[in-house]
């Protein structure tokens, strides 16, 4: 998997790069993160990437020659994504797509964006970090990163880590314990401790149930409701189902 990374601020991408998941999955080959300063191909003396906007208007735009200059010097892998409030919101379904390929390419704007040609021309799609506005593309690219790092196969430790988690059946994860037991007379549930294994898995599929019905309705309602099993799962461990 590699991912190019096209930013005036190489620095705050590499800076992340490095660390934890995703620099391990670096250190070990899995991910190859390539970082390019936009600035480098900016041809003036104050390495300007910037100008404003015709017609007028607040803030800055990012100019075209050193976006379109980087793309055609380092041939970054395609698909060239564009970070951007207007791009595909980001889910663990987009981010399964993305780890699928066997690599990509982001383009961070900063200022108020980039120009439109840049858009039209040279870009292959945009991708957005959710419904707000960030100061930059970057902090959105080690968001793209870093999910779908930890999807490429070795980069986590225990692959079954990526399989069990929130949103990997439509689903939110059922809740986690560990050592002490007993904290502060707060005890872990029985049945973790039962080595019954089937019903360890049954209790926390019914508790993964139950988070969603209570966190994230929706996710339930999208995935048709609940089955008759489902609901009998959490009846099973005398959990609400008033929300039914
Ligand atoms: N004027 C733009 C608008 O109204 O859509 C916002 C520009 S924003 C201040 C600067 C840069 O941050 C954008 O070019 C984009 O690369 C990045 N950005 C901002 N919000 C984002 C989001 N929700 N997802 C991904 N990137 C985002």
């Amino acid at each position: 998997m590699r991912i190019d990374v096209l930013t005036i601020l190489p620095d705050l991408v590499e800076t992340f790069a490095r660390a934890s998941v995703v620099g391990r999955g670096r250190d070990a080959g899995l991910v190859d993160i390539r970082i390019h300063d936009l600035r480098e191909a900016a041809t003036d003396r104050h390495r300007t990437v910037d100008d404003a906007p015709f017609g007028g208007g607040a803030g800055m735009v990012l100019r075209p020659e050193p976006v379109f200059r980087t793309v055609e010097v380092v041939d970054p892998p395609r698909p060239l994504f564009y970070l951007s409030p207007a791009g595909r919101v980001l889910d663990q379904s987009y981010v399964r797509e993305l780890a699928g390929l066997d690599g990509f390419s982001l383009l961070c704007g900063r200022y108020e964006g980039v120009d439109e040609r840049i858009r039209t021309e040279l870009i292959d799609g945009e991708i957005s970090i959710g419904d707000y506005v960030l100061a930059g593309g970057e902090v959105a690219a080690a968001v793209v990163i870093e999910t779908v790092a930890r999807l490429v196969p070795g980069v986590l430790g225990n692959e079954q880590s990526s399989i069990d988690e929130s949103f990997s059946d439509g689903l939110l994860e059922y809740p986690q314990f560990t050592r002490p037991a007993d904290f502060r007379g707060l005890l872990v549930p029985e049945v973790l401790r039962s080595g019954d294994h089937g019903r360890v898995e049954r209790w926390r599929r019914a508790q993964a149930l139950a988070r969603t019905l209570d966190h994230r309705p929706d996710l339930i309602a999208s995935r048709g409701g609940l089955t008759q099993p489902e609901q009998a799962l959490l009846v099973e461990f005398g959990l609400d189902t008033t929300t039914l």
